[in-house]
């Protein structure tokens, strides 16, 4: 019994190995998955900017057309006025005239900062271009590497649970089977040395009588408080 409650210490550590194995398994895939994101993040802020870049040239060759258009407008007005015939119809032409005028220098106007900011963003996008291509190079390699310290892991699992099958043959099946029973309904913690004379897991107070008996490991001893299996103080 003495030697089957010893290696039961050594299952729960083995337990609680395969337990932290499990839980980097889980969690370095939602790694991965957070760097996909960060970098699907990084490549719409660069698309943004393509299509605003897309939509000032479009707005550019709208305000060209509407140049045109204007000055053809103004062209013609100014034609009309070699065969008009009265004051009147001179003045309406006039005025059209110079509503084309106000809109030709509107046009040139847009025209000029739109290209200022067409050249401001084109550079804007080459950097970010750049930083976009560093960017994926550092996701990718960090990737990479979180995906051999996965296979490692899965390797490392495979070993342990080996060890965990030579170990478990080594204790009696009845403490065994009591172990996992604790383990089932407490936590992963079923095995608690004593300490300071309570139960190492609820910390309740145990008798003297049974402490003695417990030190002597000599049948299965539980807590009365929380169930967990108690085994005496480790030895200094
Ligand atoms: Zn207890």
């Amino acid at each position: 019994m003495q030697d089957s409650l010893l290696t039961l210490l050594q299952l729960q550590q083995i337990d609680q190995r395969l337990q932290e194995l499990e839980q980097l398994k889980a969690e370095i895939p939602r790694q991965i998955e957070a760097l996909t994101q960060e970098y699907t993040t990084i490549e719409q802020t660069l698309t943004d900017k393509e299509h605003r870049l897309a939509d000032l040239h479009k707005d550019r060759r709208q305000h060209e057309r509407d140049l045109e258009d204007a000055q053809e407008k103004a062209r013609k007005y100014q034609g009309q006025l070699l065969s008009v015939k009265t004051n009147k119809e001179y003045d309406a032409l006039q005025v059209e005239i110079q509503t084309q005028k106000v809109n030709v220098t509107e046009h040139e106007d847009a025209i000029l900062r739109l290209m200022t900011e067409i050249e401001d963003l084109s550079r804007d996008i080459e950097q970010t271009r750049l930083m976009v291509t560093t960017q994926r190079q550092r996701i990718t390699a960090e990737q990479d590497s979180l995906q051999h310290q996965l296979t490692a892991v899965d390797e490392d699992v495979q070993v342990v649970l080996d060890e965990r099958r030579r170990t478990l043959v080594r204790i009696n099946k009845r403490v065994v089977s009591a172990y996992e029973r604790v383990r089932k309904g407490k936590s992963a913690v079923a095995v608690v040395p004593i300490k300071k004379g309570a139960c190492g897991g609820c910390f309740n107070i145990i008798p003297l009588q049974r402490i003695a008996e417990i030190r002597r490991m000599d049948r299965l001893m539980t807590c009365e408080s929380c169930g967990r299996i108690l085994v005496p103080e480790p030895q200094e």
